[in-house]
């Protein structure tokens, strides 16, 4: 495939994508969570780590809760940095009723204990 250069949309930085199948990528710029980080193991951390989790998670709130199923909902989220752990991502869905809340939070502790919705 013709590489590609891939901003993702859960951080600052910018890699060329050489495949997408096997996580293989060139640094172009790193952001201030992901420092240190270059081409492949830059990949396995924005890839398939959050940029996967952040849409497994939202692809789960949205079975979960089918209100939210919807091309026209956004859902936002935020990303916390901790220094020495991984990012941990929340999702903000304050209009949820407890039981929408308890149920997304079911769904997306399939994907990761580091996902939380506020
Ligand atoms: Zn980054």
């Amino acid at each position: 495939m013709t590489p590609v250069n891939w901003k993702p949309d859960t951080c600052e930085c910018e890699i060329e994508v050489i495949d997408w199948d096997t996580a293989q990528g060139r640094t172009i710029k790193t952001c201030s969570a992901h420092q240190g980080l270059i081409d492949d193991a830059h990949m396995a951390v924005v890839y398939l780590g959050e940029n996967k989790v952040k849409n497994l998670a939202l692809e789960q709130i949205k079975k979960a809760v089918p209100k939210l199923d919807d091309p026209s909902i956004e859902i936002p989220y935020v990303f916390e940095d901790t220094v020495g752990k991984a990012r941990s991502i929340s999702f903000e869905l304050p209009t949820l009723t407890s039981k929408e809340k308890a149920d997304a939070e079911t769904a997306i502790a399939t994907i990761s204990s580091d996902a939380t919705i506020l």
